[in-house]
C-alpha cells in the first residue's frame, strides 16, 4: 500500500492504472477505523482491481458547535488495518491540500431538498460540506465504484443523488450497518459515550427495531409510531433530534402506498450525537 498526501501523486498513480485498463474503487472515510469501514472495503477489494481508501477529516461538514477539534485521529493503527486488506492507496491529505484556496474560498456543491431534511436541519451545511468533498474525491480518484454505509442513510442518498444530477461515471453502492453485539451501530463517535452512556445507547437501535417490526406487522400509524419512538428515546435518557419514518427514497414521509420505507432517529446521549435507521421493504410482504 502506498499513502499518498497529495492530488497530484493520487492523479499520477490514477493515470496508470486507467492507462492498464484497470477498474478502479473508492472507500471515502474520516479514518479511525471499525469493523463498520472494514466491511466496506472487505467489500471494494472484491470488486475492484485498484482499491483507494481517502481518510479526510473534513472540516466544511463541521459546524461551529461539532466536534471537528476532538475527532479522532488515529491514522499509524488506520494504514496498518488498510494495509492488511491490501488497499492499494491510502490517500491522506491535509486541509491545505484539500482548500487550497481557503474553505470559504473554494467552489461548493448543494443537493436541495435532500440536504435540508432531518440531519441537514440539525446540522445546517454539514451536507453542503459532505457533497463537496465526495465531488472532489471522485474528480481525485475518479472511481468506477464508491462504497459508503447505510448507517449515514441520508448522506448515501444525498452521495447518489449528486452523482446521478452532475452525470458522474460512479455507481454508488450502499452497505449495510455493522453493529455491536447489543445492536449499537459502530461509529467513531461511539468513542465518547461514558460506560453507563454506552449502556444505553443500545437504546436507540432498539426503538428502531421496534417500530420496524410494527411496520412489518402491516401498521401504517406512522404518525404514532414516530410519536412512541421519541418518547421512547426519551424515557430511555436520549435526547432525540428527531425520529421519523420515511420513503426510503425520496425521504419524504412515508405513504400507505410506499413499496419501501426507513425509520430514522438522531438523537444525543452526553457528547456524542448518534444516528441510526432501519429500513424496512413492504412491497415484499404485500
Ligand atoms: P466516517 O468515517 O464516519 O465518515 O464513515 C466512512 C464510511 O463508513 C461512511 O460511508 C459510513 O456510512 C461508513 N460507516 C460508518 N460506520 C459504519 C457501520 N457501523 N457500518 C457500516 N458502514 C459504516
Amino acid at each position: 500500500m502506498r499513502t499518498l498526501s497529495t492530488v497530484p501523486a493520487v492523479r499520477s498513480a490514477v493515470r496508470d492504472w486507467r492507462a492498464r485498463g484497470e477498474s478502479i474503487g473508492l472507500v471515502p472515510t474520516m479514518g479511525n477505523l471499525h469493523r463498520g469501514h472494514m466491511r466496506l472495503v472487505d467489500e471494494a477489494r472484491q470488486r475492484v482491481r485498484r482499491l483507494a481508501v481517502s481518510i479526510f477529516v473534513n472540516p466544511m461538514q463541521f459546524g461551529p458547535q461539532d466536534d471537528l477539534a476532538s475527532y479522532p485521529r488515529t491514522l499509524a493503527q488506520d494504514s496498518a488495518l488498510l494495509a492488511e486488506r491490501k488497499v492499494d492507496i491510502l490517500f491522506a491529505p491535509t486541509v491545505e491540500e484539500m482548500y487550497p484556496d481557503g474553505m470559504e474560498q473554494s467552489s461548493r456543491v448543494e443537493v436541495p431538498g435532500l440536504s435540508d431534511i432531518l440531519c441537514g436541519l440539525h446540522r445546517p451545511g454539514h451536507f453542503v460540506g459532505v457533497a463537496t468533498v465526495v465531488t472532489k474525491l471522485f474528480n481525485i480518484v475518479q472511481p468506477d465504484l464508491a462504497w459508503f454505509g447505510e448507517k449515514d442513510y441520508q448522506q448515501l442518498l444525498v452521495i447518489r443523488k449528486l452523482a446521478g444530477d452532475l452525470s458522474m461515471p460512479v455507481d454508488v453502492i450502499g452497505v449495510p450497518t455493522v453493529r455491536e453485539a447489543d445492536g449499537l451501530a459502530l461509529s467513531s463517535r461511539n468513542s465518547y459515550l461514558t460506560p453507563d452512556e454506552r449502556r444505553t445507547a443500545p437504546r436507540l437501535w432498539a426503538s428502531l427495531r421496534q417500530a420496524a417490526l410494527r411496520l412489518q406487522a402491516g401498521n401504517k400509524a406512522f404518525g404514532a409510531m414516530e410519536e412512541e419512538g421519541r418518547r421512547t428515546l426519551v424515557a430511555g435518557g436520549l435526547r432525540p433530534d428527531y425520529f421519523v419514518i420515511r420513503n426510503a427514497e425520496s425521504l419524504a414521509p412515508a405513504g400507505r402506498e410506499d413499496a419501501s420505507v426507513v425509520v430514522m432517529a438522531a438523537a444525543w446521549l452526553g457528547k456524542a450525537r448518534l444516528i441510526d435507521s432501519s429500513r424496512v421493504d413492504l412491497e415484499a410482504l404485500r
